[in-house]
C-alpha cells in the first residue's frame, strides 16, 4: 500500500519546483497515492499567509495578483499563486491572459504559479485547492495568492481556505449588488475597488460602504473591512491594498487564529469525510448491483427516490 516516494516529499520541502509541479498535477488528477504524500507534507504546513482574491471575470484579479507579486517580491517574500479558472469555453482567453501577464515572473525562483480548472466539479475543486495550497505552503512560500471567479458556491470554500479574502469589484458594473447576493459581503475582509480610473468609482465605493454598514457584525468584530481603490493596470493603490492585506493578517494573528482555524479544519475534514464516505459506500453497494436496481425501481415508480436513498443508506450502515 506504500506508493510513498520519500524523495518527492523531501524535494517539495526543499522548494523544488519540478517536484512540486508533479505532485500538484497528481493532486489535480486525483492520482493514487497523492494523499500519502500530502499526509507527510501536512506537518510542514501552516507557515504561509493565504490570501484569496475573488470577483467576477474581468474585474482585474489577475492584474491585481501580478501587481501584488511584484510588491511582495520587493519585500523579499516568496509567493505561490493558485489561479482557479472556470472551464467555460468563453474563459479560454482569460486563462491565456493569466499566463501571459504573469509570465514575467516565470524565471523568478521565488514565485510559483499554478493554474487549475474547476471542471465544474465542486468536491474536486475543493480537494485540489486545499492540496495544492498545502504543497505551496510546505515548499516554504511566504504568501499564497489564490485567485477564483466569484460565482456560485466555489468561492465559499475559497474563503475558508484563505486567511484573508479580498473581494474584487469594479465601478459601474453593479458588482456591489452582486457581492451582497452571493454572500461575499459577509466573507470579504477587504474590498478592492478596481478600475478606479473609470467613471462611477465613487458611487460604487459609497454603495459598498452603505452595504457594509448594514451587514451583520458576526465575523471578526475587531476588523472593519476597508474599501481600497486600485487601478491595477497602472499599479495605483497597490501599496495600500497590500498594506491592508498585511494589516488583516496581523490582526488575525493578534486575535489568535483559533476560531478561523477551527472553521477551516471543520470544512476541510468534511470535504475528505464526504468523499471517503461516498467512495466506501458505493464500494459496498455496487458489487451487488444494489445501486442500479434502486435506479430501476425508481424508474418504474416502484419506490420514490427519497425512500430509495434512505434504504441504500440503511444498507451501508448495517454492513
Ligand atoms: P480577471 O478576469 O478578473 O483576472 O481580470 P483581468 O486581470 O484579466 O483584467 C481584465 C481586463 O481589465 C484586462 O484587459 C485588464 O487590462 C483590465 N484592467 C485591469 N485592471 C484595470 C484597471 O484598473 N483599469 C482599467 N481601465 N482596466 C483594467
Amino acid at each position: 500500500m506504500s506508493g510513498m516516494d520519500t524523495r518527492l516529499v523531501e524535494k517539495v520541502l526543499a522548494g523544488d519546483a519540478k517536484a512540486a509541479s508533479r505532485l500538484m498535477r497528481d493532486i489535480d488528477d486525483d492520482a493514487p497515492d497523492t494523499s500519502i504524500h500530502l499526509k507527510h507534507l501536512y506537518p510542514h504546513t501552516g507557515h504561509a499567509h493565504i490570501v484569496g482574491l475573488t470577483g467576477a471575470p474581468g474585474a482585474g484579479k489577475s492584474t491585481l495578483v501580478d501587481g501584488l507579486i511584484q510588491l511582495l517580491r520587493r519585500q523579499g517574500k516568496s509567493v505561490g499563486v493558485l489561479a482557479i479558472d472556470p472551464t467555460s469555453p468563453y474563459s479560454g482567453g482569460a486563462i491565456l491572459g493569466d499566463r501571459i501577464r504573469m509570465q514575467r515572473h516565470a524565471n523568478d525562483s521565488g514565485v510559483f504559479i499554478k493554474s487549475i480548472a474547476t471542471r465544474g466539479h465542486m468536491g474536486g475543486l475543493s480537494r485540489s485547492a486545499f492540496g495544492i495550497a498545502a504543497v505551496l505552503d510546505a515548499m516554504g512560500k511566504d504568501v499564497l495568492l489564490i485567485e477564483t471567479v466569484g460565482a456560485g458556491q466555489d468561492e465559499v470554500d475559497i474563503t475558508c481556505l484563505a486567511h484573508t479574502t479580498v473581494v474584487v469589484v469594479t465601478a459601474g458594473m453593479g458588482d456591489g449588488i452582486q457581492a451582497v447576493k452571493s454572500g461575499m459581503l459577509e466573507t470579504a475582509d477587504i474590498f478592492a475597488l478596481n478600475k478606479a480610473d473609470l467613471e462611477g468609482s465613487e458611487a460604487a465605493r459609497n454603495d459598498i460602504k452603505m452595504m457594509l454598514s448594514m451587514r451583520s457584525q458576526d465575523r471578526q468584530r475587531n476588523w472593519d473591512p476597508p474599501v481600497v481603490e486600485t487601478v491595477a493596470l497602472h499599479g495605483q493603490g497597490m501599496d495600500h491594498l497590500l498594506q491592508q492585506v498585511q494589516n488583516h493578517w496581523r490582526c488575525l494573528k493578534a486575535g489568535g487564529l483559533k476560531d478561523y482555524r477551527q472553521q477551516r479544519v471543520h470544512i476541510e475534514l468534511m470535504i475528505h469525510f464526504r468523499r471517503l464516505l461516498l467512495e466506501r459506500s458505493l464500494s459496498i453497494l455496487n458489487p451487488g448491483q444494489r445501486w442500479q436496481s434502486m435506479v430501476d425501481r425508481v424508474l418504474d415508480h416502484d419506490i420514490d427516490p427519497y425512500s430509495a436513498a434512505a434504504q441504500l443508506v440503511e444498507k451501508v450502515l448495517k454492513k
